[in-house]
């Protein structure tokens, strides 16, 4: 009966986790940070008796780093996860962590207090259980994720391993490649005037018109462009457009956002120097068209190799256990790429969920189980 069974702990601190509001506040206004998160987190690893770090990345916002040092020198590996999550608009309850069917819903629950859970349970048992025998474990969850990795940006600038698992959700299974992406903004330049003078004005957002169709030509191509495996192709999009006054006034000015994604090879700024190349054409074919364009961020795609142990030892555990052991990509873009760009190479390893940043996520509960438990022989097997 299941009122009789004993919860299986990690879940219990899922339901603690998901039922704390970790919305960012870089991308909600008002939204309430990490810092209830971390503590909750912090808790359970000096439970475990581990060693554990706070450390605020912005006011209020910190990181929580715990460090089981081996008895004897080996391979240090990274458990890696973020605590914050997007808003939580068009859900009806999404602090209250419900369960059923198996299932465990909330904000946050996939994306990805199930991993921050699975990974800080795993790295409690192996401290309750005769510890690191040799090697070194970090455990970090980190703040920012979900919109500057200001939590992944300070965790990489103190701690480094010989491999690292991003437990974000990957339905159990490894994942070696995820994209990068930027992000560039577009402005043109009209003339304000009154509506009934068109000698006088100039209409930026019909300018901005024409940029679209340049882009959707772009897109275009990169739709016919060249893919990478488990990834797919490059692509672009338009994100958000703000532009005029009233409609009786020409539009002085429109802005308008867009999003590239990148593939393994392409530069940190193939988006900024494609938008610009529709610019300068737009330019050429009319003197009076005015536009510019910057980066507002780029981050880069991350990949790690097969053959890399991390990714050998992780695929031996889930063939052992009956689990599907080929390697995948995540359409996602993940801190995993801040680490590997520092130096530590990660690999992707995360519960089964749906759902993410929409109003009905959920995490499978049995699936938070077996990454746990799959971290636990990874943590032995690696360290
Ligand atoms: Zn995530």
């Amino acid at each position: 009966m299941l009122g009789c069974m004993r919860m299986d702990s990690v879940v219990g601190l899922l339901r603690d986790l998901v039922a704390i509001d970790s919305v960012n506040p870089s991308l909600v206004p008002g939204g309430a940070g990490e810092a209830a998160v971390a503590a909750r987190i912090a808790t359970a690893l000096r439970a475990g008796g581990i060693a554990v770090e706070l450390t605020d990345v912005a006011p209020g916002r910190p990181n929580v780093a715990g460090v089981i040092e081996g008895r004897a020198p080996g391979r240090a590996l990274m458990l890696c996860g973020h605590t914050d999550t997007v808003g939580v608009e068009g859900m009806a309850a999404p602090f209250d962590p419900v369960m059923r069917d198996g299932r465990l819903y909330g904000r946050g629950s996939q994306d990805m207090k199930s991993g921050v859970a699975a990974m800080v349970d795993a790295a409690v048992r192996v401290a309750r259980n005769g510890g690191l025998p040799r090697g070194r474990l970090v455990v970090a969850a980190v703040a920012d994720e979900e919109h500057a990795s200001a939590g992944a940006e300070a965790l990489v600038a103190v701690h480094s391993a010989d491999g690292a698992v991003v437990t974000e959700p990957t339905d159990l299974r490894v994942a070696t490649a995820h994209k990068g992406f930027e992000w560039v903004e577009v402005e043109t330049r009209g003339r304000a005037a009154h509506g009934s003078r068109p000698d006088d004005g100039r209409d930026a957002i019909l300018d901005m018109g024409r940029v679209l169709g340049a882009l959707e030509a772009v897109e275009a191509r990169l739709e016919a462009g060249p893919t990478r495996p488990r990834l797919g192709r490059a692509s672009l999009h338009a994100s958000t457009i703000h532009g005029g006054q009233a409609l009786s006034v020409y539009p002085d000015r429109c802005v308008l956002g867009v999003e590239r994604r990148t593939l393994a090879g392409e530069l940190s700024d193939v988006g900024l120097t494609e938008v610009e190349r529709v610019l300068s054409g737009l330019a050429r074919e009319d003197t009076d068209f005015a536009a510019s364009a910057r980066q507002l961020l780029t981050r880069p795609p991350h990949e790690i190799a097969d053959d890399h142990p991390l990714c050998e030892e992780l695929r031996q555990i889930l063939r052992r256990r009956g689990l599907d052991d080929a390697p995948t990509g995540m359409s996602f873009w993940t801190d995993a790429a801040i680490l590997g760009r520092a130096g530590t190479p990660a690999v992707l390893f995360g519960p089964i969920g749906a759902g993410l940043h929409g109003p009905d996520e959920y995490v499978e509960i049995d699936s938070v189980s077996i990454c746990r438990d799959t971290l636990i022989e990874l943590i032995r097997a690696f360290c």
